[in-house]
């Protein structure tokens, strides 16, 4: 199954993504976690796209384009993939569908106050990625998963969260627009809680006996 998880920063995408790829042993592909790991390791494309992502703007399109399109080429997204972060703009939705088809899209729906809370207190492990959220961490530093420090992104500062929520309004939300016309569209409410919102995620698609 060719997968897409649409909806704002911080409704939970990453994690549902995650999740659900490990259940069905498809890979989820991040493109925001691919282009941290271009900044990790210094490459010309991390460079590039750094100064976009601190300040809380899109990457160009045909840079994450370029890089997606290498990325399903791969053996392993042959039994499908989940996309989280990918399309983000009309233009990559309408690349994407050049390259493959896409089977559903799942968009995770929250209200503001529960989105700005989540990506405020947000934390990821510096080393591994792993998201957590401050309210269950209990003071916790380090990873669970690897034991690396817990770093708060500088995309996710007040500031910058509040220029992500107005590019996600200009230039993504129009996506379930284009998705609901394709006859793609799966509205999901991502507010209820991890185990209840993948049921909820699962039952769209059609997964549950
Ligand atoms: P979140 O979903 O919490 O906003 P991501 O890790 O998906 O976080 O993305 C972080 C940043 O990476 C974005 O704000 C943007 O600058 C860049 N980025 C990720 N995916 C794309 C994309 N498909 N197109 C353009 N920029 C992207
Ligand atoms: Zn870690």
């Amino acid at each position: 199954m060719n997968i897409i998880f649409l909806g704002p920063p911080g409704v939970g995408k990453g994690t549902h993504a995650k999740l659900l790829g490990e259940e069905l042993n498809i890979p989820q592909i991040s493109t925001g976690d691919m282009l941290r790991a271009h900044i990790k390791g210094q490459t010309a494309l991390g460079m590039a796209a750094k100064k976009h992502i601190d300040a809380g703007e899109l990457v160009p399109d045909d840079v994450v384009i370029g890089m997606v399109k290498e990325r399903l080429a791969q053996p392993d997204c042959e039994n499908g993939f989940i996309l989280d972060g990918f399309p983000r703009t009309i233009p990559q939705a309408e690349a994407l569908k050049a390259i493959t088809t896409i089977d559903a899209v799942i968009d995770l729906v929250a209200g503001n106050e529960v989105i700005l809370g989540r990506l405020s207190g947000r934390r990821v492990c510096k080393d591994c990625g792993a998201t957590y959220h401050i309210s269950r961490l209990d003071g916790k530093t380090t990873c669970e998963a690897c034991g690396g420090p817990l770093i708060h992104r500088v995309d996710d500062q007040p500031d910058t969260i509040l220029n992500r929520l107005k590019v996600y309004e200009e230039q993504t939300a129009p996506l379930i627009a284009y998705y609901e016309q394709e006859g793609l569209l799966h509205a999901v409410s991502a507010e209820e809680g991890i185990e209840v919102d993948h049921q909820l995620i699962k039952e769209a698609l059609g997964l549950t006996a």
